[in-house]
């Protein structure tokens, strides 16, 4: 029999980290703010208006003139999976660049739609090389999707994307880009580099808590979207149902995440504020002060620099010291959170992100000098404040 349990004495008050892994990053306290507003029904006036709002932020934040820009409810993997099931039927060819563990969760999606997939791969750390996509596409023929991880976060790779779209559309595919970890901290064009869909999270470079995804649909992939033999597989995530609420606003879908909506508006202001180049240029900088620290203090950079992500670095660990201890040492000390590797990666790596507000002069200079203690705790020898040294350097010379 079930018997009601006394009230709970539970009070949830979570710690103040400092959220340098792979997302969720820092919120800014008026991000906070904004999601503490009044919840409003999703057929009010004011709703409607929030909407139409986002919808002109998020094309300039995609650089984008599509009608079809809108968001997602959900978190980024719910936006990666509106962008494949929309598009992927039972028995269409589907080219999956897959370079990390990102990547790869396209290439499972496009596999459970039915597709019919084959995938050009990249050793972790590097990208993939427009090339081979170019011979996969002309060997098979008649591919309809080719997807790629513009940031991929597993392995710290930024990947050419340009070149890979031209390769889709001279074989007539369309261009799926997961930008869930680099869109608003490194650049992203999607009209110039002629990007069919794109889609990004709110909890990376945003700054946004989790929950809400934007994703944008070329007029090619419109045609391709409403041009299917059968419906989409989620009923969900369906975009033609999904789109009825943004186009006609008091339609009915599912309950939008109304608080969220309100957060990510003002993360994207914070982001018109800054002026988005200029965001970009600061994160850049301050990803080559924090990597001048970590060459500094002798830990080698996964990834070569000409493919180097600035919002997530990898970092070698050396030989004999204890990754995860590392990153225990961190978090008990410092409340910094790091993350280890994946996959191949396991054990052998630490993950850095510099995303949104928790990308910082500030927090690349407490990183480095909690790094240097942890790692002489263990007895690996490090030069006393030789990161800090080169990454104040490399911040003043900026
Ligand atoms: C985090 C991440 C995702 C998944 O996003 P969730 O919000 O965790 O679902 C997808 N792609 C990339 C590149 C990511 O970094």
């Amino acid at each position: 029999m079930y018997a009601a349990p006394a009230m709970t004495d539970f009070v949830f008050d979570p710690p103040q980290r400092i959220l340098l892994g792979p997302g969720p990053s820092d919120v800014p306290a008026r991000v906070l703010s904004a999601l503490a507003r009044p919840t409003v029904g999703y057929m009010d006036r004011s709703y409607t208006d929030l909407l139409a709002a986002l919808q002109v932020q998020l094309r300039g934040l995609f650089r984008t003139d599509n009608t079809e820009t809108l968001t997602i409810t959900g978190p980024g993997t719910a936006a990666m999976e509106a962008a494949i099931y929309n598009v992927v039927e039972a028995g269409d060819r589907v080219v999956c660049c897959v370079h990390g563990y990102f990547a790869d969760r396209m290439r499972q999606m496009a596999e459970r739609c039915g597709g019919d997939v084959t995938v050009v791969s990249a050793d972790w750390g590097k990208p993939v090389d427009a090339d081979a996509l170019k011979a996969e596409l002309a060997r098979r023929g008649g591919a309809k999707l080719v997807t790629v991880t513009h940031g991929e976060t597993s392995t710290g790779v930024r990947q050419p994307v340009a070149d890979l779209s031209a390769a889709a559309h001279a074989h007539g595919a369309l261009m799926c880009v997961d930008t869930v970890a680099s869109l608003g901290g490194v650049e992203f064009a999607m009209d110039d580099w002629d990007v069919d869909i794109a889609y990004t999270g709110s909890q990376k470079c945003l700054s946004v808590p989790p929950g809400i995804s934007p994703i944008s649909f070329s007029p090619r992939a419109m045609d391709v979207v409403r041009g299917r033999k059968t419906p989409c597989a989620s009923w969900f995530l369906d975009l033609l149902a999904n789109l009825t609420v943004w186009e006609r606003p008091n339609k009915y879908h599912h309950t939008g995440a109304v608080n969220l909506s309100y957060a990510l508006h003002e993360g994207l202001r914070i982001i018109e504020e800054e002026g988005l180049g200029e965001r970009i240029a600061r994160v850049q900088r301050t990803a080559e002060a924090m990597w001048a620290g970590l060459e500094a203090m002798g830990l080698p950079l996964v990834v070569d620099a000409a493919h180097r992500l600035p919002t997530l670095t990898t970092v070698r660990v050396p030989d004999g010291v204890d990754e995860a201890r590392v990153r225990a040492e961190l978090m008990s000390g410092y409340g910094i959170e790091i993350a280890g590797g994946l996959g191949p990666f396991a054990g052998k790596v630490w993950r850095i992100g510099l995303m949104g507000a928790s990308c910082s002069a500030r927090n690349v200079l407490l990183l480095l000098t909690a790094l240097e203690g942890a790692l002489t705790e263990q007895g690996h020898g490090v030069s006393p404040r030789a990161g800090a040294a080169a990454a104040s350097e490399r911040l003043n010379a900026g």
